[in-house]
């Protein structure tokens, strides 16, 4: 499982990062950085609750 990012779509207003700082980061230039290619079982549901709240809708889980 992995994280997509819509570019296009990405605000980079941190919502992501607060509800999972262990998959995304946000640095001092506003840009956000993915940590994890893959999404471990461990992060699943904090990813997905990212996914969900992420205001702009730019995320999705891709099972590639
Ligand atoms: S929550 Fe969505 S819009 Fe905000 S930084 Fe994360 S991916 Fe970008």
């Amino acid at each position: 499982m992995k994280i997509v990012v819509d570019w296009d779509r990405c605000e980079a207003n941190g919502v992501c990062m607060n509800v999972a700082p262990e998959a995304f980061n946000l640095d001092d230039k506003d840009t956000l950085h993915v940590l994890t290619e893959n999404v471990t079982p461990e992060l699943r549901a904090k990813v997905e609750k990212a996914v969900r709240d992420c205001p702009r809708q730019a995320l999705s889980l891709s099972n590639d």
